[in-house]
């Protein structure tokens, strides 16, 4: 037996270890203070009433020999797909239902759709980044480029013609950057990977925070993507599904080929038993006109958190981007400081969590993340915190 070596390559992330070893030594230390979290990356509000409506009924549905569902399609029952293709629709965007895959949440499709991928691609992605994009590359031991994000580009990379990577990953809107590429911007990736026979993995977990109406919220919306992207999304932050897990992925039919898409179908039948009947039935309920508009309500709580963020956040001159189409803000630390003194000087002093930049890249270094799904009051006041620990 030959164990895989490659995990001997990923970097060890003590990123939230140590912030919640750090909070803890300060709350033991100061049992009087209370210290607001803005670097939660969770959702905080519970489930829509039609989403869970739609669950005790599944429930039920489950107690009774008539209607009781045992294995269902791996790619997904069609009572999910066909409404996540007419929401494609109202963007413009017409799927296949056959191209629409129904997951357990974004993240493991992101590691899941290296099976129908060559350990011999090379990798693009950016610095910072989402960690699970960079760790599933170094477990297979691909070769990992970066484009680097940085305050010149408002952490919008754009590709690098004499740069060649067979395997693109976009996130936006993005975490932990708050960035949103516009059209062009996209098209610009959509260009280079066509030119270089790459493919996309673009992943729009956000795309519901997305509010400018000029920006496109699936990469379906740039003309020649369907020839070179897949698309990963999820319901964890736009419906709340973070413990209820549910996703969807998709994979154009006619990508390369096809053979993308048949091979994904032959994976996905092969090592998947579908995401859970229940779980499906309060998916499809978020896609309903009411659970629509109880999510859109669910999202703009968190925006309003974050245009409180941003709003403070410009009036005090401290540069960042995020907040405006997006639930992350990322902002510069004071000069002279890395990002790990500016979270404790914040937590001593402003008794304020965020996220030190670094721990999503060397390039994030002396930025600071922050989010919008906190509580409104407690938002609002510790960002007025944070700024005066600036001055
Ligand atoms: N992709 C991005 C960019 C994320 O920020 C997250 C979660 O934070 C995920 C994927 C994971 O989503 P899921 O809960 O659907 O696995």
């Amino acid at each position: 037996m030959k164990i895989n070596k490659n995990y001997y390559n990923l970097a060890e992330s003590y990123l939230f270890s140590t912030i919640a070893k750090k909070v803890k030594a300060y709350s033991e230390a100061n049992p009087d203070v209370n210290i607001t979290k803005l670097g939660i990356g969770d959702v905080t509000l519970p489930l829509a009433p039609s989403v869970i409506d739609a669950l005790h009924k599944a429930v039920e549905d489950q107690a009774s020999a008539s209607t009781f569902y045992g294995y269902g399609p791996e790619q997904g029952y069609d009572f999910l797909r066909q409404p996540i293709q007419e929401y494609y629709k109202k963007r413009g965007v017409d799927l296949d239902i056959n191209e629409i895959f129904i997951s357990d949440g974004a993240k493991s499709d992101i590691a899941n759709i290296m099976d129908i991928m060559d350990n011999d691609n090379v990798v693009i992605m950016p610095d910072p980044v989402y960690p699970a994009y960079l760790d599933v590359n170094v477990m297979l031991g691909r070769k990992v480029l970066f484009t680097i994000g940085n305050k010149e580009n408002g952490f919008k990379p754009l590709p690098d013609k004499s740069v060649k990577a067979d395997i693109i990953y976009i996130c936006s809107p993005n975490n932990p950057t708050g960035a949103v590429y516009n059209k062009e911007e996209l098209k610009a990736w959509v260009d280079y990977a066509l030119e270089n026979k790459a493919i996309i993995l673009f992943d729009a977990a956000y795309e519901k925070y997305i509010s400018s109406d000029d920006l496109p919220r699936t990469i379906y919306e740039v003309e020649g993507a369907r020839d070179c992207a897949i698309e990963i999304c999820s319901l964890s932050k736009t419906a709340g599904f973070t413990g209820t897990r549910c996703g969807y992925t998709i994979v154009p039919k006619n990508l390369y080929g096809g053979d993308m898409n048949k091979m994904w179908v032959r994976r996905q039948t092969t090592k998947f038993n579908g995401t859970s009947y229940i779980v499906q039935r309060g998916a499809a309920a978020v896609f309903t006109e009411q659970g629509q508009k109880e999510i859109k309500e669910q999202v703009a709580y968190y925006m309003n958190n974050a245009h409180t963020i941003h709003d403070e956040l410009t009036k005090a001159g401290i540069w960042h981007v995020g907040g405006v189409n997006s639930p992350y803000i990322w902002l510069e630390v004071p000069a002279g400081m890395t990002s790990w003194e500016y979270f404790d000087a914040l937590l001593n002093e402003g008794h304020v969590v965020g996220t030190p930049g670094v721990g999503f890249g060397a390039h994030g270094e002396g930025f600071f993340r922050l989010t919008g799904f906190g509580n409104k009051e407690k938002t609002e006041e510790a960002i007025k915190r944070l700024v005066k620990v600036r001055r």
